[in-house]
């Protein structure tokens, strides 16, 4: 983007410099693709967390595209791994029987005991999720769903697939014949020691179907030889079996840690960041880097370690059902809106997030002004704009008016307030057609905010009781709020800048704006502070003002 000669040179928006860094790294080391990659294990509801993976490893690749049209960008479903743990929202009954079988081979479960929320889904999308082939589809299915609508377009890859196609055959016999340099890796980077008989693969029981309770004891060269354990893990029962049998096609997996590397190295991954959590020193990352160039001999997967995003008021919502999975989380925003929150933040902070507190219209702002900073129509930092343009779903827009959230969001409790006149008004000339389909849009949003999240002053009814909080009030306060009753039946046809300008005389010339003002808000919602007074007088029926001044006159 082209700076105003009058700016400073500004430095690049982060995923530039980052998709800089990674082509200067892949000439150095002569890498001919560049394969970003990102994977997760669905294991049930993905939590909004997870979210911030992707979108980060999506926007790379994109800016890498842009470069080079060849750069491939995949998402892996690690739907092999054991079920270990069983969410609350799902039954015991049900599932105790599959509790360390391989995640994509245990049934989906209904819709009605899933812990989604299908009220509002429509039978397409109904349609869909009973389509899951098993229980790992289930939940990547609700996860792709909300990164799909922010934007993301991976590939995406079921690392079963991987498995049976025989994709991984040449790795895990690379994985079994260096147990020895394996052992040592763990030694060295995570100071853990491992037993003498240590195998880094896990077979499906043949007799049991269970993943997790097997422990391989020998490895021929062919075949490996294993014992399903009674008592390995404490979250599933083994059966017994022993076996022999060829570890290559999917009959099993590697163990976690080396199926990591063990996936990049078979597809050809060479760009995977990870979350601080993997990324600490002797962590999964570290072993990971130690394996590609010690074990499988190639060249450590450019990293990029990212911050949390932490989204507060969980407990809150949950009881509503919003906010709480990663599908929740998108639904609260305009796709390119929640995709601006991952753009806009450097990957290297922590995102805090709080729906309760001005989060939403605060990042509703942010993104209306890289909109004005990348349409030239405001200075700034143009690492604002670029986000903006990083944001879009779609080609990106021209020059149009944002109706700014916080005030649709009071605005629109107003019966009494024409939404298109008023925001007309603001902008100097009539809506276009684009213009009154973002209103509309961001009404719906606005709707969500103020129901489920806005701080009590975005919500603007009066209280028809006289609210104990009145009785702080001053004679001198009971006496204001009187006179800015009479002040509004002396007229008809206020218009609220008009009153509410009024109301300011008033107050500035008898008792002071912060107590006149304070008067109102206590009188009628029973707080200290307020929307502005003049919208919230004007919501208010005539007949309990009058009612109001009676009770207050009583105290
Ligand atoms: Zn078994």
């Amino acid at each position: 983007m082209n700076n105003k000669n009058s700016q400073p040179l500004q430095s690049p928006h982060w995923a530039d410099k980052l998709a800089s860094g990674i082509i200067k790294w892949q000439k150095k080391l002569g890498i001919k693709n560049l394969h970003v990659d990102d994977m997760k294990t669905p294991s049930g509801r993905v939590h909004t967390g997870a979210l911030r993976g992707v979108l980060l490893h999506d926007l790379i690749a994109k800016v890498l595209q842009k470069q080079d049209p060849k750069v491939i960008s995949t998402y892996i479903f690690n739907d092999m791994d054991p079920m270990d743990g069983l969410p609350t929202y799902l039954s015991r009954e049900d599932y105790e029987q599959h509790m360390g079988k391989p995640l994509y081979k245990i049934p989906a479960p209904s819709l009605k005991k899933s812990g989604i929320d299908f009220t509002q889904a429509s039978e397409e999308e109904k349609e869909k999720y009973s389509q899951a082939k098993n229980f790992a589809q289930f939940y990547a299915f609700d996860f792709i769903n909300a990164f799909q609508r922010l934007g993301c377009e991976q590939k995406i890859i079921w690392s079963h697939e991987l498995y049976e196609s025989g994709q991984m055959d040449k790795t895990i016999k690379i994985a079994l014949d260096n147990v020895d340099k394996m052992k040592k890796i763990y030694h060295e980077i995570a100071d853990y020691d491992l037993p003498e008989n240590w195998y880094p693969f896990q077979v499906i029981c043949e007799k049991c179907g269970k993943i997790g309770t097997t422990l391989v004891t020998n490895w021929d060269g062919e075949k490996i030889t294993y014992e399903c354990q009674h008592d390995k893990v404490n979250w599933a029962k083994g059966c017994g079996h022993q076996g022999k049998i060829s570890p290559f096609g999917g009959t099993g997996k590697l163990l976690w840690k080396v199926d990591w590397p063990a996936h990049w190295t078979s597809i050809g991954v060479n760009v995977e960041g990870a979350g601080k959590d993997h990324s600490s020193a002797g962590g999964s990352r570290d072993m990971a880097k130690a394996m590609c160039e010690q074990v499988f001999d190639i060249p450590n997967p450019f990293d990029v370690p990212y911050e949390w995003i932490l989204i507060r008021g969980a407990k809150m919502s949950s009881s509503k059902g919003v906010g709480t999975s990663a599908k929740e989380f998108v639904e609260l925003f305009p796709p390119e809106i929640g995709r601006f929150l991952f753009t806009y933040t450097h990957y290297n902070s922590v995102i805090d997030f709080d729906p309760r507190t001005m989060s939403i219209p605060d990042l509703f702002d942010s993104y209306d002004q890289g909109a004005r900073i990348f349409w030239k129509k405001e200075e700034g930092d143009q690492r604002q704009g670029r986000a903006f343009e990083l944001s879009q779903i779609n080609d990106v827009p021209g020059a149009y008016f944002l109706p700014r959230f916080r005030d649709l969001a009071l605005w629109m409790q107003h019966p009494e307030i024409n939404l298109i006149d008023k925001f007309s008004e603001i902008k100097g000339s009539e809506f276009t057609k684009q213009e009154l389909e973002e209103l509309k849009n961001r009404k719906h949003y606005a709707q969500i905010w103020v129901d489920n999240y806005a701080p009590e002053e975005y919500q603007l009814t009066p209280l028809q009781e006289l609210p104990i909080e009145a009785q702080k009030m001053s004679s001198e306060q009971i006496e204001f709020f009187q006179k800015v009753v009479e002040l509004k039946n002396s007229k008809n046809n206020w218009s609220p800048q008009e009153l509410q300008q009024a109301i300011y005389e008033l107050a500035k010339n008898s008792i002071g704006t912060k107590l006149g003002f304070e008067a109102i808000y206590l009188a009628l919602l029973g707080k200290q502070f307020g929307p502005k007074s003049a919208w919230l007088i004007l919501s208010t029926t005539p007949t309990l003002l009058t009612k109001r001044v009676a009770q207050l006159k009583e105290i």
